[in-house]
């Protein structure tokens, strides 16, 4: 079976320590994108994530306490409000190759590195592929894929359509290894606390993660040229 993760084992995030997000791979709907796998089908790693809904947005994402900080505050929110569980995702490192216009109409590609952050739909597709380049003694790792969104608004926003297109030589690229995994998804107790708060509209809590402790400036502010 391919994609037959193992568990990533991650440690916690020094008190304080600025959050690394990484870049993931999103496709806006109807998009399409290129990218190589820097991970091959039985290297990809699995993790439990909550993606909550917080101030309007579902942009942060957090690594499930559960095993580690029990019982897992955003867990403990789920089951009370039913909703916001923690999802099982595989993760893999990506190359995002895409070439895009700018408003001149001039041309750029990406070339950056991406955390590919797969649920279940997306995985069981994505395996099909590996399982039909396993057979023809093709790994995933260094296959350049053309990967597409099916259409409606509910297909994952990593792509649900993985087109293979050929197998580069990852030595031309400048930096062909993975991403730091335990890094990227450490486990963050402080930034948990701090979305179940906000969750709860305690307003004070938001604020509080939104605040940067400015250090006292040893300059007057006549001195700063504007
Ligand atoms: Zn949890």
């Amino acid at each position: 079976m391919f994609l037959e993760e193992t568990g990533l084992d991650v440690p916690e995030k020094e008190s304080g320590a600025k959050s690394k997000e990484g870049r993931r791979f999103y496709l806006p709907n109807n998009g399409e994108s290129e990218i190589i796998f820097l991970t091959d089908a039985d290297k990809a790693k699995s993790f439990w994530e909550h993606k909550p809904k917080i101030n309007g947005s579902f942009k942060q994402s957090f690594t499930c306490l559960r095993g580690v900080h029990d019982p897992c505050p955003l867990c403990e929110y789920a089951n009370e409000h039913r909703k916001f569980w923690a999802s099982f995702c595989t993760i893999m490192t990506v190359q995002n190759i895409s070439v895009w216009s700018d408003k001149d109409g001039k041309e750029h590609t990406n070339n950056s590195k991406e955390l590919l952050v797969l649920k279940k739909k997306s995985r069981n597709i994505l395996a099909m592929s590996a399982k039909t380049l396993a057979k023809h003694g093709k790994g995933l790792r260094g296959a350049k894929f053309c990967v597409q969104r099916s259409g409606d608004e509910f297909s994952p926003g990593t792509g649900d359509v993985f087109t293979y297109i050929e197998h580069v030589d990852l030595s031309t690229l400048e930096d062909p290894s993975e991403l730091n995994y335990a890094e990227l998804l450490a486990h963050d107790p402080e930034g948990v606390a701090r979305a179940v708060d906000a969750l709860n509209g305690v307003e004070e809590a938001t604020k509080a993660a939104e605040t940067y402790k400015v250090e006292e400036a040893e300059y007057s502010v006549d001195d700063v040229p504007f």
